[in-house]
């Protein structure tokens, strides 16, 4: 199709970018010396934007539309930008001889990332995935983000297909991994909850191939189970582990004991957080990390972005938690609720979208489970909630769900907010 474009010689690119290490595909965001990457998504050409790029300081452009090479002084040529992009990420990670620790699983990546970056970071120069940059894009860009003089690098890795993990694995190569948990979600991309298990197995296929070391929740008889042949196995959970610890029942906030750290205070909102905070101790002990800096640095950490933060609006308290849902995230995020002591509770649920011909099903099962607690009301919004027979309130949207919490002018109640991200539930959050 381009037969006049050279095959890329990444050690030349390695050079430009060792120079310009800042990496951009968002002329937006675009600072001067940056390396800009034109990259093309369903409704954008980026080597559109690779003239304005230069114009705004960047230092070169890679293109891979001969049509838009205006400057050959600071544009390079290649085939697909996108494939240099993972190239050159696959070429920097190999000038590391540093732990790489990989994170993938259906639930709490981020957060088990978020809290595994605090930990090491504690002791060590880390360098972890910003925000959930965790996909083809992002997963490259994380490791071109890497610093020389690094110590640890953890990265998060999404996935909502086979074999997208396999492919991170051949770019980051992880020497450690961890597999959060697996469970329902993305199940049209996956071809069911057994296909989400086999796309999640492909970090722990890369630590078997290569002899990495896994570190694994041993509360999971499946992880335990699909970890078989790792050569290198460290466990935590609360039953018989390498790491053990226990969390405390009943409170908003997880608290939780180990046997190396003592008694720890959160402030994450859930005990299904209790596996997320465990990986981290175990990751950091593991790393000789001290036992009270852990405690120190895990009793320090405030959650952002709607991931599990409590807010009070006068009386009433909003445990928001709208960040994105599926079926396994809110059973965790109801069974919590439910065990919190509070006067009266009510539930505000956005739906949960891409479970495919499950969703019907899925959603159903869900309202099928508030009905053996009593809530004193469930808001249910948008999505195949309209589909399902429930007693509850159907509203289409969050900014009706918005108008319904003020409207109430409920006091000392106690609020559980969760939907999937385009559902932006996060709007029922009065403002004051
Ligand atoms: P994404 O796929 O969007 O990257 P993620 O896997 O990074 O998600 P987080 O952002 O850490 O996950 O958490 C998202 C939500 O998942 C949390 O707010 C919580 O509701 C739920 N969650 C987190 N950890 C767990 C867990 N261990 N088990 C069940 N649900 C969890
Ligand atoms: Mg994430």
């Amino acid at each position: 199709m381009l037969p006049n474009i050279p095959a890329v010689n990444i050690e030349q690119l390695y050079q430009i970018y060792l120079k310009h290490p800042n990496v951009q595909t968002d002329t937006r965001k675009l600072q001067p010396g940056d390396l800009f990457f034109a990259l093309r998504g369903p409704n954008f050409n980026g080597n559109q934007y690779a003239a304005a790029a230069l114009a705004a300081g960047a230092a070169y452009a890679i293109i891979d539309d001969p049509a838009f090479h205006t400057d050959p002084e600071k544009m390079m040529l290649v085939n697909d930008v996108l494939q240099t992009l993972q190239e050159l990420a696959l070429h920097h990670r190999k000038q590391f001889s540093i732990p790489f620790i990989a994170i993938t699983g259906t639930n709490g990546k981020t957060t088990t990332k978020e809290m595994i970056r605090t930990v090491l970071g504690a002791q060590y120069r880390t360098c972890a995935t910003v925000g959930n940059l965790n996909n083809h894009i992002g997963v490259p860009l994380t490791i071109l983000s890497i610093p020389r003089d690094a110590e640890m690098a953890v990265i998060e890795m999404g996935a909502n297909h086979q074999r997208e993990i396999a492919g991170y694995c051949t770019i980051a190569l992880p020497t450690f991994g961890l597999i959060t948990n697996v469970g329902k979600a993305h199940l049209e991309g996956f071809g069911g909850e057994a296909g989400v298990r086999i796309a999640k197995g492909e970090l722990y296929d890369h630590l078997r191939e290569t002899g990495g070391t896994a570190f694994v929740c041993s509360d999971y008889d499946y992880l335990l189970d699909m970890s078989k042949g790792i050569s290198n196995i460290i466990t935590y959970g609360q039953g018989e582990a390498d790491y053990t610890g226990k969390p405390i029942s009943g409170k908003a906030f997880l608290e939780l004991e180990t046997t190396e750290t003592g008694h720890i205070s959160t402030h994450l909102v859930g005990d299904y957080n209790f596996p997320n905070v465990m990986a981290a101790i175990a990751i950091g002990l593991h790393f000789k990390v001290p036992a009270e800096k852990i405690k120190t640095v895990i009793e320090g950490y405030i959650p952002s972005n709607n991931r599990s933060q409590v807010v009070h609006r006068g009386s009433n308290v909003f445990i928001m938690d709208a960040y994105n849902a599926n079926p396994s995230s809110m059973k965790a995020a109801i069974e919590n609720f439910a065990g919190i002591h509070a006067e009266q509770k009510v539930l505000l649920l956005g739906a949960m979208k891409e479970l495919g011909e499950d969703s019907l099903k899925e959603h159903q099962a869900l309202v099928d489970q508030l009905q053996r607690t009593h809530w004193k009301a469930v808001i249910l919004v948008d999505g195949d909630f309209a589909k399902v027979n429930h007693p509850y309130i159907f509203l289409q949207n969050a900014e009706e769900a918005k108008k319904w919490v003020r409207q109430q002018g409920l006091e000392n109640t106690y609020f559980l907010v969760k939907g999937s991200r385009s559902v932006g539930m996060e709007k029922v959050l009065p403002e004051s």
